[in-house]
């Protein structure tokens, strides 16, 4: 039995049904064997009249099959071209059919999805929150390889098709409707097959051909020798290289690509799509991307990190203590997801203060068309803000986030925790205060835990959960339902000073410190660190999440003995950020004079002092770009690594995914332990013990990694 069912109607209408192996339809050799199949069969076929091509699963089609494209090796582009090209002759025969072919989207369509969708002659989507429409390939280093960079130029022009295909834009609904990516919705799922039968019995014979098929079609906008697409294809690469710095091939292939069904033709620019694909699909920078963004992700979601044998849980009633910064974007995604939250600060008015906050995000929601005055009311009407701890009696979850001061923490806890109803967890969000110290305070420190979000809340995917150690393992497995049931992503560490993310994240601007102590350019390093694929350089991040502050939890630990003076890997660096800070008073953008930059009527420029106390031209002349990236990356890196070989953070796919959200690591990377899998171990220890050498003993490389080399293992 075929995989497609295949239904023929009085009327000569076929109806095929996908229903492939597995939880979802995807392209993949089982995909080409049903869909030859069924193009052989509707060919054949004498008073047909029209073609529904629909799916029996909750989505409509997955996409290319991952497992399948990680596995293709270098040196096998040749054979994976022909597969391509294969796949995509069977798409060219569906639009050929001399019949109008409607693909009905009862679910998300992305990627070869949306793809298969676009070789109909009409797209009619179910107008629901899971139905997305769009083509995220470059999030995962690939192009949209089964005809869907050329279809999108040929439909929509050159500019409207970009940002769907470079940024994996995804839309639904009205906003697919609009952009032109599907022709219509249905407002209920039954709808989906009778409308595609009505269309198809009311359609001429002009719309069983695809408008790229028609006599004298043109692509909207203009082809390449229009004089604004020309431009527009003159600058594109320019830009797209300022964004990518050469990092990430994907975007270029793809901008390639478009350019292509500009000026060659259309069945021209479909071999070239899967020449480009063909290339893309070895290259470490989908590997990584793959592993990290689709199967890592897919674990750590699932639950990899979360304690078998405890049922799953929702929580009703949340409190959160602290309507500052962090409370309130707390309370913000909760109700959000539906919680009702209690919002507790020293006096109603700043507990209504923090609820104003979502007030606000919601105008602005509103505002852009994405949020409606209903949905408002009824999130607003979730938080309850308070100054009296009798409001939290009966929450699952209070979570705290006050002041930074552990006196401050224990008297909280001491004073609410008697309000949780039965069975009900106290979450810190403390960023730096070990766990099993604040949980000293609690009278059950086996319901206590680290709840790390990280700011702005409303924007942020990522939270840390942080286990103390008395922390239980049903407390550890009901925060971590909590950070699913709010749409979040949680990484599980054990308690350490800095956790996984704080810990690691504070390797890059120290060793840029360093650096600069030295006597190297400054610029230099920060320009640098954008040839890395970060962002803003990193002494820029210094400044931007204050100076002041880092330097100031240092020396707290430094007080507490939670750390010794003597275990410091880049004294000059140290040293200079302090000097900063209380020698200059520049404890970055928002405090006294600047930090590392003076910011001055919106103009950001170098602190002259730096260079006149610091920079030595010599030192700056012996060191080449490539080790100054590589003392930035690897510093990261190397962190990241000591965090897995201490047991901080415990898998692999959490100490990844960690790194991108929640540290910055450069996506191309994959994350910081998947960077050494496709660096090669052996080179990568070298390479230690290169800068090593060079720069100090912190660069050499942890014993978890040889230990890995000498077994022949990656990190999986
Ligand atoms: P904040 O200063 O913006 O807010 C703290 C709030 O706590 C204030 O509204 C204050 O009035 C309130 N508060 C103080 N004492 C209180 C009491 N006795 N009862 C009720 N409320 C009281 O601070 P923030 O930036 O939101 O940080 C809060 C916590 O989150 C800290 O532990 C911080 O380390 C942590 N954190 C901060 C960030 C960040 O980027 N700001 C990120 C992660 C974690």
């Amino acid at each position: 039995m075929s995989v497609f069912d295949y239904q023929k109607d009085a009327e000569g209408i076929v109806t095929v049904t996908m229903d492939m192996t597995g939880p979802v339809n995807a392209m993949n050799d089982e995909f080409g064997t049903a869909m030859a199949e069924t193009m052989d069969r509707l060919e054949k076929e004498s008073d047909l009249r029209g073609v529904i091509i629909a799916s029996a699963k909750k989505t409509f089609f997955a996409g290319g099959d991952l497992n399948m494209l990680l596995a293709v090796e270098p040196g096998q582009e040749g054979a994976f071209f022909e597969s391509v090209e294969q796949s995509k002759a069977l798409l060219r025969r569906l639009e050929k059919l001399p019949v109008p072919v409607v693909a009905a989207i009862n679910g998300a369509a992305l990627g070869g999805g949306f793809e298969l969708a676009l070789a109909c002659n009409r797209r009619i989507g179910w107008d629901d929150r899971s139905v997305e429409i769009g083509l995220p390939e470059v999030t995962l280093g690939l192009l949209p390889g089964g005809g869907g960079v050329v279809r999108m130029v040929y439909l929509l022009g050159f500019q409207a098709a970009l940002p769907f295909l470079l940024e994996g834009k995804k839309v639904r609904g009205a906003k697919a409707v609009e952009a032109g990516l599907i022709h219509e919705t249905v407002s209920d799922v039954s709808e989906l097959l009778p409308r595609a039968k009505e269309w198809i019995l009311q359609a001429g014979g002009d719309e069983a051909i695809q408008p790229w098929d028609r006599k004298g079609h043109k692509i909207p906008g203009g082809d390449i020798w229009n004089p604004k697409v020309g431009q527009a294809v003159m600058v594109s690469p320019h830009m797209l290289k300022a964004n990518t710095r050469g990092l990430l091939p994907a975007p270029e292939k793809i901008l390639e690509t478009a350019v292509g069904a500009l000026a060659t033709g259309f069945d021209a620019a479909l071999t070239q799509e899967s020449r480009n694909l063909a290339y893309l699909v070895t290259t470490p920078q989908a590997k990584n991307m793959i592993t990290t963004f689709f199967f890592q992700l897919n674990k750590v979601n699932g639950g990899a990190s979360r304690p078998d044998g405890y049922a799953p849980t929702k929580i009703g009633k949340l409190g959160v203590i602290g309507a500052g910064m962090m409370g309130q974007g707390i309370a913000y995604v909760a109700a959000k997801a539906g919680i009702e939250t209690v919002l507790k600060d020293i006096s109603l008015e700043a507990a209504e203060k923090g609820k104003d906050y979502s007030t606000k995000l919601l105008d602005k929601a509103i505002s852009r068309g994405r949020s409606t005055e209903e949905k408002k009311r009824q999130l607003l009407e979730r938080i309850t803000p308070t100054d009296n701890d009798d409001d939290l009696a009966g929450c699952d979850l209070v979570i705290e986030a006050v002041f930074e001061n552990p006196e401050l923490k224990a008297r909280i806890v001491k004073a609410a925790e008697g309000k949780l109803a039965d069975g009900g967890i106290w979450g810190s969000n403390t960023s730096t205060l070990p766990i099993t110290g604040l949980a000293g305070s609690s009278a059950a420190p086996d319901r206590f835990i680290g709840i790390h979000f990280f700011s702005p809340v409303d924007k942020m995917p990522l939270v840390e959960l942080i286990r103390g150690e008395e922390t239980s393992e049903e407390t550890l497995a009901k925060a971590f339902d909590f950070v699913r049931q709010i749409g979040k992503t949680p990484i599980v560490v054990n308690d350490s000073l800095g956790f996984y993310t704080s810990r690691t994240f504070g390797a890059q601007p120290t060793e840029a410190a360093q650096m600069v102590a030295e006597g190297i350019d400054p610029l230099r390093i920060d320009n640098l660190g954008k040839h890395i694929g970060m962002p803003v350089g990193p002494l820029t991040v210094n400044d931007e999440v204050s100076l002041k502050l880092g330097v100031e939890i240092k020396e707290s630990q430094l007080a507490a003995e939670l750390i010794k003076p003597e275990d410091e890997t880049r004294p000059e660096g140290w040293a200079l950020q302090k000097a900063l800070v209380h020698d200059h008073n520049r404890g970055g953008r928002y405090h006294g004079d600047g930090g590392y930059y003076d910011y001055e009527d919106g103009k950001k420029t170098i602190w002259p002092g730096l260079n006149a106390l610091y920079f030595r031209p010599e030192v700056n002349d012996a060191i080449s770009d490539e080790d100054i990236k590589a003392r930035l990356l690897f510093a990261g890196v190397i962190e990241a690594l000591k965090c897995l070989e201490e047991n901080v953070v415990t898998t692999v796919a959490d100490a990844n995914i960690g790194s991108i959200m929640g540290i910055g690591a450069p996506p191309w990377t994959g994350g910081y332990i998947q960077f050494v899998n496709t660096y090669g171990l052996e080179a990568f220890i070298e390479r230690c013990d290169e800068l090593a050498d060079r720069y100090g003993e912190r660069f050499r490389s942890p014993g978890i990694v040889k230990a890995k080399r000498a077994n022949s293992e990656v990190f999986a």
